[in-house]
């Protein structure tokens, strides 16, 4: 079920849980301000989901809200997973969902990382 961009930040996303550890997940990276781990249901050979330790629906209110520090922080840990992963030479493609054209569904931000082959146009069209 797709989530709207806006709104009250729901604690108990699947994604709040899986940063305070109540469920699992097969972490690929972690520091201060984000986590990263392998989608459940991958798409491409990697498929990776970064997310920051912070309470952010999407990047509509991270954007908005978030510290400067804590953004600087995000984006360099999602270059950093692409570098640990070893896919800045063959390249990757990140893509964030934000609200419900996006089909976005799980409330808290994350930028997935594709990569591991060729990944095709952009879209489906
Ligand atoms: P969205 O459509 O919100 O951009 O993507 C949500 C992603 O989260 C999907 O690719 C889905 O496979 C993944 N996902 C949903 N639940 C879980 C889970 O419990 N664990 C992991 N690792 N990924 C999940």
């Amino acid at each position: 079920m797709p989530v709207a961009a806006t709104g009250t930040y729901d604690d108990s996303n699947i994604f709040a849980r899986i940063l305070r550890g109540e469920i699992p997940s097969k972490r690929v990276y972690e520091d201060q301000w984000a986590i990263a781990f392998h989608d459940i249901n991958p798409q491409a050979p990697v498929h990776v989901l970064v997310i920051p330790r912070g309470a952010y629906i999407s990047w509509a209110d991270f954007s908005a809200l978030a510290p400067d520090a804590e953004i600087a922080g995000f984006v360099r840990a999602v270059g950093a997973v692409a570098r640990q992963l070893a896919l800045e030479e063959p390249g990757y493609r990140l893509l964030a969902n934000a609200g419900l054209d996006a089909h976005q569904e799980v409330p808290h931000l994350h930028v997935h990382l594709f990569g591991g082959r060729p990944l095709g146009p952009m879209l489906v069209r």
